[in-house]
């Protein structure tokens, strides 16, 4: 095993400070090692979850070798072969596992920001301190976003939030949580061969949630109530204007419309199941309110903003892969973690890779188990 950094090193460099996992304590599951602390309904602050990953390689005994750079992956005539900052390394199978997450996904309109703003991504924020005094516009609204957004608006600073395509959840339903829903009712372990557009599976947005400790639910009415301003999809930035989709109530529509369906399947689930008693009665939420009118362009070099916070997502890096398995859009392509293209090379830890969960730190077990197996049976 080749790390670049040290063990769990994306929790410990490239997540921002006060960042707790959106899955609860007792969701962490690795192979043979699961949370065992005081509170399996908390959300693990990220030097818990470094503690977390690296006990985990100390137990399972994994080989490790951290510090070690792979740079290159080619075919070699008898399998592959690996240039790394340790020297070069020959193998007959490799297994990506090099994360989904590794730079931030950044749209090209970036490039029109007029100078002076000071432009910042999910991978180098840490906390508000090091943003100047002064406006932000946080473009996403997805898990990333809304938590920015939130926690830069405490700091004091006047927030204005750009709204796409976003999945809205509550942090509790029926008094759970709400992923122990998705996890009792099966959702989590929806295979990828059984997901009708598994494209878009694989490329839809986080949820809209945060870890409290207060289990708060961090959806757009919570923002707009904290007093961030909501404004459309950024569409464009033209002669120093950012441009804005407009349509934010049939998108905050669309979001509200597809909980409820997905509240609708746990409610049938656990009448089917007989599980009612279990759990508190049916709820429904408020509409995701939208503001009155919305701005649909904003003039950037006014001074009102000082900054932009890009939150549009995270991309893998594959510029060391020099083999022909990563399509336009800079994804691997590969059938539930076989690299068909390229024998012998397989993934593990991508969204959906195998199920729903494997986007997930608890989904890395079924998937592996696969994964290892065709390996296996192919050495
Ligand atoms: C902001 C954020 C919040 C998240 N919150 C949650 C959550 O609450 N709950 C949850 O279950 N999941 C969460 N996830 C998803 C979670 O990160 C993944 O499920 C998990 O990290 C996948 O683990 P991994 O080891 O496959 O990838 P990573 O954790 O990304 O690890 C990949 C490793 O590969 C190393 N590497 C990369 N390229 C090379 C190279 N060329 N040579 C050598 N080493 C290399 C990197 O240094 C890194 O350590 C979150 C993700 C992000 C980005």
């Amino acid at each position: 095993m080749l790390e670049r950094g040290q063990v769990a090193n994306s929790w410990r460099h490239e997540r921002w400070d006060s960042l707790r996992l959106l899955t609860p304590n007792w969701q962490s599951r690795l192979p043979g090692h699961h949370y065992e602390g005081p509170d399996p309904d908390g959300y693990m602050t990220m030097g818990e979850v470094v503690e977390f990953i690296s006990r985990f390689a100390l137990v399972s005994q994994a080989p490790v070798r951290t510090g070690v750079n792979v740079t290159a992956l080619n075919a070699s005539s008898d399998g592959y072969e690996l240039t790394t900052s340790a020297g070069p390394l020959r193998c007959r199978t490799v297994v990506i596992a090099s994360g989904a997450c590794n730079a931030p996904s950044v749209p090209a309109v970036a490039a029109a920001v007029p100078a002076g703003i000071v432009q910042v991504t999910p991978l180098d924020y840490r906390n508000p301190s090091q943003l100047p005094e002064g406006g932000v516009l946080v473009v996403g609204a997805s898990a990333t976003g809304v938590q920015l957004a939130d926690e830069i608006r405490r700091s004091g600073r006047a927030v204005t939030l750009s709204v796409g395509e976003h999945v809205r959840l509550p942090r509790t339903y029926r008094g759970r949580d709400v992923l122990w829903w998705m996890d009792a009712s099966g959702v989590w372990d929806q295979r990828y061969t059984e997901i009708d557009d598994l494209t878009r599976a694989r490329r839809l947005p986080s949820p809209q949630l945060v870890g409290t400790p207060e289990r708060v639910t961090l959806d757009l009415n919570a923002l707009t109530a904290d007093g961030v301003e909501l404004v459309g999809r950024l569409a464009a930035i033209r002669d120093g204007r950012a441009l804005f989709s407009g349509g934010l109530v049939n998108m905050f529509a669309l979001a509200d419309l597809k909980m409820g369906r997905l509240l609708d399947t746990f409610d049938q689930w656990a009448r089917e199941q007989g599980r009612d008693g279990e759990v508190a009665p049916p709820e429904r939420f408020e509409p995701t309110r939208a503001p009155a009118t919305s701005r649909w362009q904003i003039e950037l070099g006014t001074g009102e903003f000082k900054t932009i916070v890009w939150a549009t997502g995270f991309r893998p890096d594959y510029r060391w892969l020099e083999l022909p398995v990563v399509d336009e859009k800079g994804c691997l392509r590969h059938d539930g973690g076989v690299v068909t293209d390229a024998p012998g090379v397989y993934a593990l830890g991508l969204p959906v890779l195998r199920r729903r969960k494997s986007t997930f730190i608890h989904g890395i077990e079924d998937d592996a188990r696969d994964v290892v197996q065709h390996l296996a049976e192919r050495l």
